[in-house]
């Protein structure tokens, strides 16, 4: 694989820090609203031949590569890609990444590797993300996914909850020659992949094929079981499997607390994007109906959910929609990059805001929303300035729909139910950060569970990480 030359001095880094990026192409805003369709239109061979050129080949350690929490090598795939060898390309991202056709649609580049490539200082950074997602692309498209596995080790693995972090643990596990069986209280994997991130951000084919591998692989998949309640990690265990990588997330949507949350009308910001945007064949009879909405949504959160309900709504055909933020948005959470396509789409903001409380009308239904203005006070624990209300600024915002999209928190039921696991106080499972390893031997967790709401790379690399560890202990286990 390694042609990349010895001597990048001789790459001309100031012709090449002066090429200007291609422009990213999106569908027109008036479009996209009209389908849950992705909005980036994919790379051609010869955009992605002509980006990766721009890259100027930073010597070692490349600040791109230091922003990946997969540690992906960046600069030898630009490389690759500039040299058209596209399916290396793939394959280095592989070596790297269990879900690398996901993050490349998902990660906030900006914020990470593009966000500090060095020739954003000058120019427009190498759209490093673009890149990784037309290779992956690229390589499924002619079909070149080749799945080579070891002589099996006889051991066998659970790992609960089958989202980016379980995923990636349970791929790197086969790759290792373990049997690997993924437990899920949802009919289907994916987690958040699936149950959250609309299609409009990441196409859920995508998804499908990416279990498809792991399917070839070998990993088994049992949804539907609720690991706590339909049986514990300690029936797993008594069932012959010798280690437990746990990866549940956090589920439970942060309520308001406020006075009329509970009313028709107000939604959920989880419900409301797993109604609306999954294929109610992979939804269990309960969540099918899709949730209707009105002609003026208020949507309640600074965060990707937030940005997420916002297009949403748009695209269900909302005229009115409104987010609303008690800080300002420099404090926002939610990653730039969507919030801007919100806006396009047609979202409007309404910054230093907070709900207090929820109105019916005569039919029972919301019907408005009292808010009060909000000023910026002294920094809190987070480190953010703490939003004080300005007294006497209360108003009323008409809304037939408003969606919570204020944040999640994990559910406690497997810290309850399984002796010797440690938990912090609202659930969060205790673990080693390197290598997943809990208080319980044999039981190692990572992802959300243990960071709390954090992005897919990283619970993706948490559960790679993982599964060295769990390597190691199944080779030093005594039976
Ligand atoms: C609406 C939304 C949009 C987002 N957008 C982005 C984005 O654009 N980019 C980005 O990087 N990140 C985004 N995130 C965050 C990202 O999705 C998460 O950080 C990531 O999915 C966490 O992965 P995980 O594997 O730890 O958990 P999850 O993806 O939450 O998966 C956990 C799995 O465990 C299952 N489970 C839970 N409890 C049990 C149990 N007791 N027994 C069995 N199974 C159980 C769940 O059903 C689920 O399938 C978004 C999050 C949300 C909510």
């Amino acid at each position: 694989m390694q042609s990349i030359p010895g001597d990048l001095l001789a790459i001309d880094r100031q012709g090449r820090a002066k090429t200007p990026s291609l422009d990213l192409e999106l569908r027109p805003a008036a479009d996209r609203i009209c389908d849950f369709d992705e909005v980036l239109l994919p790379f051609s061979p010869e955009q992605a031949v002509f980006e990766a050129a721009r890259c100027i080949h930073c010597p070692d350690p490349a600040p791109c590569v230091r922003a990946c929490p997969a540690e992906n090598d960046i600069p030898s795939a630009m490389w690759l890609i500039e040299q058209g060898r596209f399916l290396d390309a793939a394959d280095l991202y592989r070596q790297t990444s269990s879900l690398p056709e996901i993050c490349s649609r998902v990660c906030p580049h900006e914020a990470l590797c593009q966000g500090s490539c060095v020739m954003g200082k000058h120019e427009e950074p190498v759209q490093t993300g673009m890149l990784e997602r037309f290779v992956t692309d690229y390589q499924r498209y002619v079909g070149e996914i080749f799945i080579s596995l070891p002589e099996p080790s006889g051991r066998r693995v659970a790992v609960v909850g089958a989202g980016p972090s379980g995923l990636a643990c349970a791929e790197q596990l086969a790759q290792r020659g373990h049997s690997v069986t993924v437990f899920d209280a949802k009919p289907q994997p994916g987690g958040l992949l699936l149950y959250g991130i609309p299609n409009f951000k990441l196409e859920k084919d995508v998804v499908l094929s990416r279990m498809d591998d792991l399917y070839r692989m070998g990993v088994k998949f049992v949804g539907s079981t609720f690991i706590g309640r339909d049986k514990t990690i300690d029936d797993l265990m008594t069932e012959g499997f010798e280690a437990a990588y746990v990866a549940v997330g956090t589920w439970i949507d942060s309520p308001m607390n406020a006075e009329g949350e509970d009313l028709p009308g107000v939604w959920k910001g989880t419900e409301f994007l797993i109604r609306a945007n999954v294929s109610p064949a992979f939804l269990p009879a309960e969540l099918k109906e899709k949730p209707a909405i009105g002609r003026r949504v208020v949507v309640i959160g600074g965060g990707d959910t937030a940005s997420d309900c916002l297009r949403t709504a748009l695209r269900m055909g909302a005229e009115d929609v409104t987010c609303i933020y008690r800080r300002t948005e420099n404090e926002m959470p939610g990653g730039t990059k969507d919030r801007k396509l919100a806006q396009e789409e047609g979202a409007h903001y309404q910054f230093l805001t907070q709900p207090l409380r929820f109105i019916a009308g005569l039919d029972g239904k919301l019907a408005a929303i009292e808010c009060i203005r909000m000023e910026l006070g002294e920094p809190d624990a987070s480190g953010r300035r703490r939003p004080v209300e300005v007294e006497g600024s209360n108003f009323i915002l008409e809304a037939d729909t408003a969606i919570l999209a204020l944040g999640y928190w994990p559910d406690e039921t497997i810290g309850q139910t399984t002796p010797e696991l440690e938990t912090h106080k609202y659930g969060l499972i205790v673990a080693d950060k390197q290598t997943g390893q809990t208080t319980r031997p044999g039981v190692f967790a990572g992802g959300d569970a243990v960071t709390g709401p954090d992005l897919v790379v990283t619970a993706m690399a948490a559960g790679r990480r993982a599964a060295q560890a769990i390597h190691s202990y199944l080779r030093t286990k005594v039976n």
